[in-house]
């Protein structure tokens, strides 16, 4: 809750904002442009996400200001972008390229990519590398002006629509493992970059594995110096926390809670005393988890992720599984049915498909961007100051690691 002081100041930015867009709208009247041009000048005022930096696409301005501008946009029957198309690129690219690009990167990739004329994807994951995302293995290895690159990914959600990558290498295996890293952004539309669909248990193919065979990255697509690339992947693992545990504001029974009291209220015949409680229980928890991620947004107002991110996305991960559960339950035999086995590619999993695909995709939800058990690790040891886990690698070199 805002005190009074805070709501004045917030209704007086309110006002700025809505100000701001009519004039912009006056001079770019949306039925005269091109959709594309409409959404450039949009990126170009600071009207893109209002909460990103100046001459980055916003304008500074606290996230929860984000639907004033989307309501009087669409009032006017003005283009949006769907940022469903780019999770990646909005959640987790953009806010590393701010936090840690040089200007002529962010200049170059900041606007195609709000736009979502060029879609990202996260080249973290390896087989050999996942929780234990320092010990992975692709190498860099210099060659003039460029870097080459060989190894292998996995799991890379989106790979297959991706114009770019954020990638994760190592570049000196003689240092200890988390000390030999650099971030690079990486053409995934190159010879060398050969990307092959993995199927899940939906019978969806989100994501990828992604092979690299000698693939060039200049080194003016390096993020950050050389050797700091955990520095930056930390800054992309933070927000891709907050992106999947409580990117944006969501209405009460939004999301999988609306779909499990939706079937309670349109199944009266379906009740049980044993299923009321259950749900009255989860309704409960998804309020809290709710006005949780509420409190975080607005803490990241005023300042960039931390470790709480962790404790919304491990909150969110157990939630949606156990409200899949119910769901099943409650929809007993025709709860066991699957609509559609086809393989799709598709880029956003569509939860409002159905109560088994519900159930099959949540599942995930617990391992995508660190699993629970490691989230736990991060908010004992960062949130909670417990004593860390003992790392007896710490020290030896990563080529030198057993593996
Ligand atoms: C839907 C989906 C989308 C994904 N998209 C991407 C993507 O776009 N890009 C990308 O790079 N990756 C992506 N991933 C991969 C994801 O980040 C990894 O799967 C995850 O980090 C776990 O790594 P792993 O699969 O290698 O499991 P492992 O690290 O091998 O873990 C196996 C099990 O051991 C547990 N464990 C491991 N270490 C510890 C420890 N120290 N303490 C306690 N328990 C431990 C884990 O919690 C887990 O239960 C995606 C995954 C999913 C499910």
């Amino acid at each position: 809750m805002l005190n009074d002081e805070a709501a004045a100041g917030h209704a007086d930015l309110e006002a700025e904002l809505r100000e701001r867009v009519r004039a912009f709208l006056a001079e770019h009247p949306p039925a005269q442009l091109a959709r594309q041009d409409f959404l450039n000048a949009r990126f170009d005022a600071g009207l893109g996400y209002v909460h990103y930096p100046q001459g980055h696409g916003g304008l500074g301005l606290p996230r929860s200001l984000q639907p004033v501008l989307e309501a009087e946009l669409a009032a006017v029957g003005a283009p949006d972008i769907d940022g469903r198309l780019n999770v990646i690129g909005l959640g987790m690219a953009a806010p590393t390229l701010i936090a840690c690009g040089s200007a002529e990167q962010q200049a170059r990739w900041l606007r195609p990519l709000w736009t979502c004329e060029e879609i990202w994807c996260q080249l973290f994951s390896e087989p050999g590398a996942g929780s234990d995302l320092a010990g992975l293995a692709t190498r860099a290895v210099p060659d003039g002006d460029d870097w080459v690159v060989s190894g292998q990914k996995v799991w890379t959600s989106l790979a297959h629509r991706a114009r770019w990558g954020l990638l994760l290498a190592r570049t000196d295996p003689d240092v200890p493992k988390h000390a030999g890293l650099t971030y690079f952004v990486i053409d995934m539309h190159q010879p060398g970059v050969e990307v092959r669909p993995l199927r899940q248990a939906t019978g969806e193919a989100e994501f990828n594995e992604v092979f690299f065979t000698e693939a060039r990255v200049p080194d003016a697509n390096r993020i950050a110096g050389i050797g700091d690339g955990w520095k930056v992947a930390n800054a992309t693992l933070m927000n891709e926390r907050v992106a999947i545990g409580s990117s944006r504001a969501v209405a009460r029974e939004e999301g999988t809670i609306g779909f499990a009291t939706a079937a309670w209220r349109q199944h009266p015949e379906r009740r049980t005393p044993e299923l009321q409680q259950r749900l009255l229980a989860l309704w409960a928890r998804a309020e809290v988890a709710r006005l949780a991620a509420e409190r975080l947004r607005q803490q990241l107002a005023a300042g960039e992720p931390g470790p709480e991110g962790s404790a919304a996305k491990l909150v969110f991960a157990l939630l949606n599984q156990d409200i899949a559960g119910w769901e099943v339950d409650f929809n007993g035999a025709e709860g066991l049915r699957y609509d559609d086995w086809t393989m799709r590619r598709d880029s956003s999993s569509d939860y409002a498909r159905g109560p088994g695909f519900r159930y099959l995709r949540t599942k995930g939800n617990s391992i995508e961007g660190g699993t629970s058990e490691i989230l736990r690790n991060i908010i004992a040891e960062r949130v909670l100051g417990l004593p860390p886990e003992p790392r007896a690698d710490k020290d030896i070199a990563w080529k030198d690691l057993p593996r």
